[in-house]
């Protein structure tokens, strides 16, 4: 597979001419050649949305118009859902069910703002002085759109369904490692139609390619998902031209689980919540808070659970949990896992790479767990990205609110408790965008998605994902049409 810019609806290799080569992580084999593209491709990729957006040639088709095309895209995901799937795990590692489950919500997010963008936006306002005031939501301009590898098409398309449906022309960077599915996604918006320079699509790294996009003048928005660090690179790169930023970064969620919990259900969610994608997911329930009359017993079931998923490769059936997603990645979890032991945590599960005949070329890493942690430990405050759970002991609501919070992040939380009541007061006190109670992960694209403090600014998803990519004009209407008067002469 040879993999391409899409500038200004041609296939284009990076002008360098260099490349870079794609790796499957269950095994180590190149699977791509996909080229790596500097500043200069973002440049003409940002010089072509410029052009698509000033010529109206996409922000003035009618909301319907727009919407048509977006779904196509949806049903042309789903007709080549076993393509896709099979590319997905072969690109990141995740077993075929997650990467079809995925590539159904991929899907799912293109219906979904297909149908929001022909709903009112708008509001009107009874002002004074006999004026008629309203708002209308237009497009922002051209927007960035950079994304990590965790969830490569899905990451993508958050961003490309409602920025697109909103009428803005787009540069997308999907992460270096997992290209694949997002140049097929590019092959469907060039099959369904789209004007040329409506969607490019940049494949390269961050510090060039990406880095262009988050300075360059002619863009006018980005929309970042990815670290921290990484976050506040683009938010100095984007101060530039006062570009409008969002930012879906981070997390060390918390998973809070009382006594009085269904211990099944909750067992069941913790493993849920820090096993699934192999950990590689920023609400990751990394955290796992417990009531200290539950703590041992809870732990025993946890470990005994643990112990049987089924690690593998992505396109084995029996897979439960894949690689993770290069050498790197998993040397800095290994890493991760050697700190947490120095800093006197006990491991109760797991803590090595898989090397069993089959899987040693891989980047497996065994689901993890660490007991006897305090809460300044780096294991604790860090965001590792990976399966290891560190778990935290409290004695009442008091404590684990305490301890839930004290974190740089607030992305994700979960409660498990049968009291319904303290549930929903322990959620209300912790300061995480995105929460759950007695489950843990499910997302939907009809509701926000965003973090408190340094995990991030804005809201993904639902109408907060649409209206972050519109700005906001008001329009005052005079409906006395006579001179003011300020002035006597
Ligand atoms: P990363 O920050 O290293 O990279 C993300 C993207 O940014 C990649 O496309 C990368 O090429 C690009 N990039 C890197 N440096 C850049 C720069 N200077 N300028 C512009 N772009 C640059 O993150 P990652 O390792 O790919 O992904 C893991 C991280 O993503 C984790 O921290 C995870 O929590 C986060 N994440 C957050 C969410 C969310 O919704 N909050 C979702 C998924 C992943």
């Amino acid at each position: 597979m040879n993999l391409k810019n899409f500038i200004n609806g041609k296939w284009v290799e990076a002008e360098s001419g260099l490349t870079r080569e794609i790796i499957n992580p269950a095994n180590g084999e190149v699977i791509a050649i996909a080229c790596e593209s500097d500043a200069s491709d973002a440049c003409l990729a940002i010089k072509a949305a410029r052009e698509a957006f000033d010529s109206g040639v996409w922000s003035n088709l009618p909301a319907i118009e727009r919407a048509a095309f977006l779904f196509k895209i949806a049903d042309k995901l789903e007709e080549r859902m076993d393509e896709l799937k099979v590319l997905e795990t072969l690109d990141n590692g995740k077993p075929h069910r997650e990467a079809e489950f995925d590539i159904g919500d991929a899907a799912n997010c293109f219906r979904y703002y297909a149908g929001l963008v022909s709903k009112p936006h708008g509001y009107t306002y009874d002002v004074p002085d006999g004026a008629q005031a309203m708002t209308v939501r237009e497009p922002i301009g051209v927007c960035g759109l950079i994304t990590p590898w965790n969830y490569p098409l899905l990451m993508g398309v958050w961003k490309i369904a409602p920025a697109l449906a909103a009428g803005n022309t787009i540069v997308y960077k999907p992460s270096e490692i997992t290209p694949v599915t997002s140049v097929k996604l590019f092959e469907i918006i060039e099959e369904v139609g789209i004007p040329k320079g409506v969607a490019n699509l940049v494949l390269g790294p961050g510090n060039t390619a990406g880095q262009e996009i988050a300075e360059s003048h002619d863009v006018d928005k980005v929309s970042f998902t990815g670290g921290t660090v990484t976050g506040r690179k683009i938010m100095q790169a984007a101060a530039g031209n006062i570009k409008k930023i969002s930012l879906e970064l981070g997390g060390k969620s918390p998973n809070i689980v009382f006594a009085d919990a269904d211990l099944e259900t909750a067992v069941d969610y913790a493993l849920f919540g820090i096993f699934a994608n192999s950990g590689q997911v920023c609400t990751a329930g990394s955290r796992l808070l417990l009531e200290e009359s539950i703590h041992d017993h809870f732990i025993e079931r946890l470990v005994e659970r643990a112990r049987m998923i089924r690690v593998g490769a992505g396109d084995n059936p029996a897979t439960e949990m894949g690689p993770l997603v290069s050498e790197a990645h998993m040397n800095k979890v290994l890493n991760y896992i050697e700190i947490g032991k120095q800093e006197g945590a006990t491991l109760v599960c797991g803590g090595k790479r898989i090397t069993e005949a089959g899987l040693e070329k891989g980047y497996f890493v065994e689901p993890t767990i660490f007991v006897d942690t305090t809460p300044n430990m780096r294991i604790v405050q860090e965001e590792i990205f990976g399966p290891v759970l560190v778990v935290q002991k409290f004695k009442d609501e008091q404590e684990a609110i305490k301890l839930a919070n004290n974190t740089v992040y607030g992305l994700g939380a979960g409660v498990f408790s049968n009291d319904g009541a303290k549930a929903l007061r322990v959620i209300k006190k912790i300061r995480a965008g995105i929460t759950w109670i007695n489950t843990y992960h499910p997302t939907y694209n009809e509701a926000p998605w965003g973090g408190y403090k340094q995990s991030g600014i804005g809201r993904g998803l639902g109408t907060y994902g649409f209206e972050e990519f519109t700005e906001v004009k008001q329009i005052n209407i005079n409906l006395q049409v006579e001179p003011v008067g300020w002035f006597e002469n």
